[in-house]
């Protein structure tokens, strides 16, 4: 196959990864910076121009698009989709899993298990808000965040109300989220790949801090999960779309409950702590899945 990694750095660990594992498989492989491909809408005949030329065709394209560059990456991924190319995730499940909000709500409609989580535009509204939570302590999160930025514990209503308070006064969105004491600042992060958990890892914050992102000090072990947990992170990836997906959870008193799906999951971490060839696995899926598209005549 012929393939085309979407990356704005082709030095980064899963990109490398990537690139590694398609080559030892006989596939050649491009990397193209997303930011530099442009488009021309012609009807019937999409194409994307790339440092001045028509772009070849591909196989398969790898999307691993930043959350800084959401709505342009997600734009060129979109015209390959209307080109035909397979895509390893699709535009719009792309776009759903980097609204933690949007996530949520198609995450419930199918019944996964979830923190309960409220959401509000009025001031008016927040004492409220806090009580359909549960009151404090309580998580109040940036719909956008990532790597555990924009997440804040209120240890008391008063804390809570006045922090949301002051993210409404600065017109972010913003979510409220029942606090999961019991997950002692541990998370899990299951790698999901089409229908199979293929790798699961534990992550502990550092001592007094909540967050285990790794950004945020958090380190990284082997973990055995539960086949609820399992169950959980499949149907998670599944209700977003996602064929290739990381499924953060946390063990809650009720059952497994879903922090985020990220639909472009950092190899890295994974892969060191559990010595796995992801790369290698994306790969075999790949190809799997875009030879069997292939042979499969569009609808018409
Ligand atoms: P980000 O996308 O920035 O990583 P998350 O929503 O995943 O944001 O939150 C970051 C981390 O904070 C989680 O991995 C978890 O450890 C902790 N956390 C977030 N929400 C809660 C919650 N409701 N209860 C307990 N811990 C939480
Ligand atoms: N981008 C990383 C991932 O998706 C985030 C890891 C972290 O924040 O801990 O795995």
């Amino acid at each position: 196959m012929h393939i085309a990694l979407l990356s704005r750095n082709r030095t980064l660990y899963s990109t490398r990864r990537l690139i590694e594992a398609a080559e030892a498989r006989g596939h050649s492989v491009r990397v193209v910076d997303t930011l530099r491909c442009y488009m021309n809408i012609a009807s019937h005949r999409p194409s994307i121009h790339y440092k001045g030329e028509e772009i070849e065709s591909f196989d398969a394209i790898i999307p691993r698009i930043g959350a800084s560059i959401t709505f342009y990456g997600c734009a060129v991924l979109r015209q390959f989709e209307m080109m035909g190319t397979y895509v390893l995730n699709d535009n719009v499940s792309i776009t759903r899993s980097r609204d933690k909000l949007r996530s949520l709500q198609l995450l419930s409609r199918k019944g996964i298990g979830l923190p309960v989580t409220g959401f509000a535009h009025s001031p008016d509204d927040i004492p409220d808000l806090i009580k359909m939570v549960r009151g404090a302590p309580l998580v109040i999160k940036l719909l956008e965040g990532t790597q555990g930025i924009g997440v804040v514990l209120a240890e008391t209503n008063q804390a809570a109300e006045s922090v949301i308070q002051a993210f409404m006064g600065m017109k972010a969105n913003i979510m409220v989220q029942e606090y999961i004491k019991e997950a002692r600042g541990a998370d899990i992060r299951c790698l999901v790949i089409g229908d199979k958990v293929v790798a699961s890892m534990k992550r502990q914050a550092i001592e007094g801090e909540f967050r285990s992102n790794l950004h945020r000090g958090g380190s990284a072990s082997v973990i055995r999960i539960t086949p609820e947990e399992r169950s959980t992170a499949i149907r998670a990836a599944k209700a977003m779309g996602l064929r290739v997906a990381g499924v953060d959870l946390l063990r809650s008193n009720h059952g497994p409950v879903i922090m985020e799906v990220n639909s472009s999951p950092g190899l890295h971490g994974i892969e060191t702590a559990t010595g796995k060839d992801i790369a290698g696995l994306i790969i075999d899926h790949l190809q799997k899945n875009a030879v069997r598209s292939r042979k499969t005549p569009p609808k018409p």
